[in-house]
């Protein structure tokens, strides 16, 4: 590991720091998990050596449960599931995926000693596991884990403390690292990746983490000088720094003293009022107007679920009319609005209302994110779909530009996303040049291109982004 040195990081604890200077889009480390599972509610759905999601999965002969693409990703997976694939035999049923996870790691440090490559950094010992700071609810769910575990654990593997059991499962509670699908739009299980864990958050972090090809990917954000400590944001920054603060004490027990939240940085953006020519409505008009969106924000989530789309539309629309003139445009609870009606939209079909939704949303989301923030390139990138979809070529190739600039430095050109990004970017180029020339003759292959598939790109709406916004993996 040459780019980076643990040190004493003030305040924090063990941290990562630069031993050189980096640019943008640089790939700092890469790593493997020293484990991963696939979720207990997926794991006839995604395949449990290479995570991605398959409609027809082969199923292990001998445990039933483990599921594979084909014969190669079965070989290929056989090394970490082999003492599984008799333990559950054993058990006669399926462990959860905490207790799955926890014993696929020790049987892997087992048999290969506590530093399994050359460029892992820490022990799964040197981690810290919070089991001190857990809250009586939590510690119930973590007594009740470690129970189970030692009814699943073998006789004849090797047996350990419960301390050390214990320890192994605080570790996987606070650092369990989120893995996602080939394409990073849905969460699928949930792995251990020893280096990432020394990594300390920032609310305005200087580098981001990336699954690509089932390896984790630290990339710096920009440029960040030799010596500097390097950072990741733990929590999505589209809440308020108090917010923040709460989530990162529950969920990880510590008190964020960042920048961002010690200024309470845009924090006036995010729930305040909007300006018009220099006048500004009064605090309780924007209270109001904050308490009825969340408030419709609640309703809007329910009839999701249930997959009533019209009701949602219905619903934000409403509440958008009511509370638009009076809040600003980087309000989050307008973001949040904007953003599923522009999804909701585009499955509906209405292109034209999904695109200036998405549009707002982007624009909200620039004047908030770090210019290299992923979940703005990916809302750029649903944006330049929209316009595209609504034959708005030019805003569409723009958006679609924008995001591509942002992927490149947040999942790098090797990313599956982005070289989707990078083929609809040469395709609303080309027809960008068409529409230049002829707008007539554009216009006719656009109605064309549509009729001929018209469901491209027009996923069901879910709450799949929302999802990925959780780094680590916490228990519901
Ligand atoms: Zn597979
Ligand atoms: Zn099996
Ligand atoms: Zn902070």
């Amino acid at each position: 590991m040459e780019n980076v040195a643990i040190f004493d990081s003030p305040g924090k604890g063990r941290g990562l720091k630069t031993t050189k200077e980096l640019w943008a889009g640089d790939v700092i480390f890469s790593e493997a998990s020293l484990a991963a599972v696939v979720f207990d509610s997926l794991a006839e759905r995604i395949c449990h050596s290479c995570f991605r999601r398959q409609d027809k999965l082969q199923r292990c002969g001998q445990c039933k449960f483990a599921h594979y693409c084909d014969r190669t990703c079965q070989r290929a997976g056989w090394a970490e599931h082999k003492q599984e694939c008799g333990a559950i035999k054993a058990y006669g049923k399926i462990p959860n995926e905490n207790i799955r996870l926890v014993a696929r790691i020790m049987w892997r440090l087992d048999k290969e000693g506590s530093i399994v490559s050359d460029m892992q950094l820490t022990t799964l010992e040197e981690l810290e596991d919070h089991i001190a700071d857990m809250q009586d609810e939590e510690m119930q769910e973590f007594k009740v884990d470690i129970h189970n575990f030692l009814d699943y654990w073998p006789r004849n593997s090797k047996q350990h403390t419960i301390d050390d059991i214990s320890h192994a499962f605080g570790v996987i509670m606070c650092n369990g690292f989120t893995v996602s699908d080939q394409r990073g739009l849905q969460a699928v299980g949930v792995g251990l990746f020893p280096n990432l864990c020394l990594v300390n958050h920032d609310c305005w972090p200087n580098c981001t983490v990336i699954l690509n090809h089932g390896k984790i990917e630290l990339r710096s954000l920009g440029k960040i000088e030799e010596g500097q400590e390097l950072t990741i944001a733990y929590v999505d920054y589209l809440n308020k720094s108090e917010e923040r603060q709460r989530l990162l004490k529950t969920q990880y027990f510590f008190d964020c003293t960042c920048e961002h939240c010690k200024n309470h940085t845009k924090d006036d953006l995010k729930l305040g009022g909007k300006e018009v020519d220099g006048v500004k409505p009064s605090e309780e008009q924007v209270k109001e107007a904050t308490d009825y969106c969340f408030e419709m924000l609640e309703k809007m989530d329910k009839s999701r679920l249930n997959g009533d789309y019209h009701e949602v539309v219905k619903i934000c629309e409403g509440c958008i009319e009511k509370t638009e003139p009076v809040l600003a445009d980087t309000h989050i609870y307008l973001l949040r609005m904007w953003s599923t009606l522009s999804e909701v939209k585009a499955y509906l079909q209405f292109f034209e209302d999904a695109s200036d939704y998405a549009r707002k949303m982007v624009e909200g989301y620039t004047k908030l994110y770090h210019p290299n923030n992923a979940a703005l390139g990916m809302a750029a990138m649903r944006a330049g779909v929209n316009h595209w979809q609504a034959g708005q070529i030019e805003i569409g190739h723009g958006m679609v530009c924008k995001a591509y600039a942002i992927l490149m430095v947040t999942h790098g050109p090797t990313h599956p996303i982005t070289k989707d990004l990078e083929a609809m970017r040469m395709q609303t180029e080309m027809e960008l040049r068409m529409f230049k020339q002829n707008e007539y003759v554009y216009h006719s292959m656009r109605e064309a291109a549509l009729k001929n598939k018209p469901m491209s790109m027009m996923h069901e709406p879910s709450s799949m982004e929302e999802g990925i916004k959780n780094l680590f993996h916490r228990r519901k």
